[in-house]
């Protein structure tokens, strides 16, 4: 878990605020669900078998004695809202950003706090749906300088396929046991689909002799996958059929996708997203969405932008004060200058002039006014622009003409 802070946080808020402004241009809007919720609104939603609830969640009792957890993603809680909607919440578009909690094992890219960006499109399965929410992902990326991404695409299919699925797979790896990776082993029994997309080189070596999962789907399965692949064409998006490619949760139908960036290395999954029918309470609820992890997004938008990632802060202007008369003036004008959105700084203990140019270049100033007790006299300040060393002396108006410029 770590702080965030100068200087990425300025490439944070730049992803934030750029996400706010695409979000609503598909008409979505924000909904903050709580950080901690009961367990049950995760287990139901996310399916006990997944990793995530199995070994990875934040769950204790709290002091009422109830099962709690810190939402290890954003869906399940976003469903239970949407659940609460009743029919206002069938064709609902949202998004959320905020803190997830999973107790994974650390790495670069992989936080126990970490954060994501998501959204949730609901509605029966449509291919154009999961495309136009693809669409908006892409667009997302494109916004926040990315270019380098691949978008890998796959179907888990409808849910009357499944055990179809997972009966063929059974078949074809239980003879082949012995070959798999020890923890793919345990997975053929709890969770077959895992073994697809297994980190291990044994199993990946069996998983490569695999015929793609839609041989074992129905016609249904397959055309939604054609029509997803065709529309996604028609947007020029590049996207490529994966057909290893599960995503760990139990309740995805239809699409599935992930995005991949090279700046990751290992932990190359940038986002993910997929079509979900998800049970919640007496509901079920059908939709499409995606989640991107606003970690790997900075550190892909680092290496793409390089030194433009973090473009430096408005400069401010420096106010410097010879005398306290001089200094009891400036303490009013920064004030008066804040309020008409010019940024500026001053020292606020009686340091020397020479001090207090150092801390206005320190700072990163452009602009540094003077004034002194002559100017004090006359209602002059001086302005030195730090650049060019050159200086002027001016009048109030004109004070406030040049640091509006020196401001845009
Ligand atoms: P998931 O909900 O597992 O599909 O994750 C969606 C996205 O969140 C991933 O593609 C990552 O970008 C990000 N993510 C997931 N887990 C972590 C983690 N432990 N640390 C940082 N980012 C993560």
């Amino acid at each position: 878990m770590s702080d965030i802070a100068a200087p990425e946080i300025a490439i944070w808020q730049r992803i934030e605020s750029t996400a706010r402004r695409v979000f609503s241009l598909y008409g979505y809007t924000e909904v903050r669900t709580p950080v901690l919720e009961k367990q049950s609104v995760f287990e139901r939603s996310l399916g006990d078998t997944t990793e995530v609830v199995q070994k990875e969640m934040y769950a204790f009792e709290d002091r009422g004695g109830r099962r709690v957890a810190l939402r290890p993603e954003g869906t399940a809680g976003v469903m239970r809202h949407v659940a609460s909607l009743g029919q206002e919440g069938e064709e609902a578009r949202l998004f959320y950003l905020g803190p997830m909690f999973r107790g994974e094992r650390p790495a670069a890219g992989r936080k126990r706090q970490f954060h994501q960006i998501g959204a949730e499109f609901i509605g029966a399965p449509n291919a154009a749906m999961d495309v136009e929410t693809i669409a908006l992902q892409a667009h997302l990326l494109r916004e926040w300088g990315l270019k380098n991404f691949k978008l890998h695409v796959n179907t888990r299919g409808l849910p009357e396929d499944r055990k179809k699925v997972h009966e063929s797979l059974r078949a074809l790896l239980d003879p082949r046991r012995g070959e798999l990776g020890e923890e793919d082993q345990r997975r053929i029994d709890v969770n077959i689909l895992r073994v697809l997309d297994s980190k291990d080189e044994k199993t990946r070596a069996v998983v490569a002799t695999l015929p793609p999962l839609t041989e074992f789907m129905g016609e249904g399965s397959r055309s939604y996958l054609r029509d997803v692949m065709a529309m996604l064409e028609r947007l020029e998006l590049d996207a490529q059929v994966n057909p290893t490619l599960i995503r760990g949760l139990d309740y995805y139908v239809h699409t599935v996708w992930e995005i991949t960036h090279p700046a990751l290395g290992a932990q190359d999954a940038l986002a993910g997203g997929g079509r979900y029918r998800i049970a919640m309470g007496s509901r079920e609820i059908e939709g499409v969405g995606f989640a991107m992890g606003v970690e790997r997004l900075v550190m892909a938008v680092q290496q793409e932008l390089g030194a433009e990632a973090v473009k430096a802060a408005r400069a401010p202007a420096w106010l410097v004060a010879l005398g306290e008369a001089a200094f009891a003036e400036n303490f009013k004008l920064a004030q008066a200058l804040r309020m008409r959105g010019i940024g500026c700084g001053l020292d606020l203990t009686g340091r020397s002039m020479k001090a207090q140019m150092r801390a206005a270049s320190r700072a990163g100033a452009a602009v540094v006014v003077i004034r002194g007790e002559s100017e004090m006299q006359k209602g002059t300040f001086v302005v030195k622009d730090m650049a060019t060393g050159s200086q002027v002396e001016v009048e109030l108006p004109e004070l406030l003409e040049r640091l509006s410029v020196s401001r845009a």
